[in-house]
């Protein structure tokens, strides 16, 4: 058994709604193995960003289990899910996130000077990222000054920083025109080619 895959069992999460408990997840069954690249597709509301969600240790589930690395999640304690969220797990969102007072640089330094590596690590470490997403002259760049798919080079750039076992992305084209769509997704591919996950 290969103990770095990503595992879901039977998980379901429910929201609690005034008028009735809103059903995003029911019994879902899912096993990501390390080195794959994987796909979700359903209509808006369907429970995809739940899901992500919860296979990046950023929500519970309601009820099931989710194993990372050969972890059961809900056995860890907040400080491990942080770790895990820090260090495993990198997550790329439709509308960037970027902090807009950072430049490109500094955004992408975030999870490293978080992870208290030196200076010399998180600069050499942020430029090689950044560079790995062809956005190695933009370093001094805000995000007010990047094109929207620029921004999500950033992005992806700060999700990779930390070398994460996982690459999680929500919707990363949404926002984006179709021809930048599909640069974008190219760079996943890029990456799922080197071996990411
Ligand atoms: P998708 O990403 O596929 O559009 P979501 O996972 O965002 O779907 O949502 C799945 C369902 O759960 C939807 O019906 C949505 O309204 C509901 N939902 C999502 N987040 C919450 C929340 N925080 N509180 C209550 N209901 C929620
Ligand atoms: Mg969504």
């Amino acid at each position: 058994m290969n103990e770095n895959a990503l595992r879901l069992e039977g998980v379901s999460k429910t929201y609690p709604g005034g008028q009735a408990n809103v059903a995003a997840l029911s019994g879902i069954d899912l096993r990501v193995e390390s080195g794959e690249f994987l796909i979700v597709t359903g209509p808006s509301g369907c429970g995809k960003s739940t899901l992500l969600h919860i296979m990046g240790a950023m929500d519970t589930p309601t009820s099931g289990h989710v194993y990372l690395g050969g972890r059961e999640l809900s056995s860890l304690d907040d400080a491990a899910l942080s770790r895990i969220r820090l260090e495993e797990v990198g997550f790329v969102y439709q509308f960037f996130n970027l902090i807009p007072t950072m430049t490109a640089h500094e955004n992408v330094a975030l999870p490293l000077i978080l992870q208290k590596r030196s200076r010399s690590e998180v600069r050499s470490r942020a430029a090689a990222a950044l560079e790995r997403v062809e956005m190695g002259r933009r370093l001094d760049h805000f995000p007010r000054q990047l094109s929207g798919g620029e921004m999500q080079r950033v992005a992806i750039a700060r999700a990779l920083a930390n070398s994460p076992g996982f690459l999680l992305a929500d919707e990363p084209t949404g926002n984006l025109d179709s021809s930048t769509a599909e640069e974008i997704l190219g760079i996943f591919q890029n990456l799922h080619a080197q071996g990411h996950t």
